[in-house]
């Protein structure tokens, strides 16, 4: 499904299931609770539904086109910016012309929009994830779990790992722990469920391989992605998501 479909469900999984983790009675009574002065449900609404929407395209880090995977892939490109520089002045070539035009040529074939970035815009997260696990113990799990998912991520296939029960655990785990250090739990709820919703969407639009580095994808494929009928759950989503918080 498209990246764009997979948000609207995880937004409409999150205002569903907010006034649950929040012991709040619906997602109308929070947006109501502006008006008596308590905008912290009505914050916390949002917060929901931005991170809901975030988990659901999480799982298509695996492929170049994903719409997050176009966020990371900044990473990958001011690492390079800031290795060109590094080398420009260490090398004290900064002045001449040659070697700037060969470093702005680099630069520019790199920021192009290709599988190579996505793989080492992943590669540093996984190794600022252990960094920041040695640096602060207390997230030493946290890191150690985040690197195994950005790493396994960066070198799989598309719908492989990140679409099956080890990658969605791994996740999961290091949600769940980065919720209790900062004591957001329900935001990691949301979270997990946005990237859950992913795969139960991409198992009904052609199968994710649940156990995979075993056996084949199980599902149907009932919606193709870019289709009317993805188009029209994505609307349909968000009409829902909608029609509960005015309802
Ligand atoms: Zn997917």
């Amino acid at each position: 499904m498209l990246g764009r479909t997979h948000m609207a469900i995880g937004a409409l999984g999150a205002v569903l299931v907010l006034p649950v983790l929040l012991h709040d009675s619906t997602a109308h009574s929070m947006v109501e609770s502006v008006g008596h002065g308590h905008i912290n449900q009505a914050t916390q609404l949002i917060e929901g539904v931005v991170v809901g929407a975030l988990g659901g395209i999480v799982p298509d880090l695996d492929q170049k086109d994903g719409l997050m995977t176009r966020k990371v892939e900044r990473i990958g490109q001011l690492a390079m910016l800031g290795s060109l520089i590094i080398l420009l002045i260490t090398m004290h070539l900064w002045s001449s012309p040659i070697a700037l035009g060969i470093a702005i040529c680099m630069f520019f074939s790199f920021v192009h929009h290709a599988e190579w970035v996505r793989k080492t815009s992943l590669i540093l997260l996984a190794v600022g994830s252990v960094y920041f696990g040695m640096r602060f113990p207390d997230y030493a799990e946290i890191g150690i779990c985040s690197a195994i998912w950005f790493g396994v991520t960066a070198f799989s296939k598309h719908r492989t790992f990140t679409h099956s029960l080890l990658g969605f655990a791994i996740a999961g785990f290091t949600l769940v722990q980065l919720g209790k250090l900062q004591h957001l739990v329900w935001l990691s709820d949301v979270a997990i469920l946005g990237y859950g919703l992913h795969m139960v969407a991409d198992a009904v639009a052609g199968g994710i391989p649940l156990f995979w580095p075993f056996g084949k994808r199980q599902g149907i494929r009932m919606v193709l992605t870019g289709s009317k009928a993805d188009h029209l759950i994505g609307i349909f989503s968000v009409l829902l998501m909608l029609f509960d918080v005015v309802k």
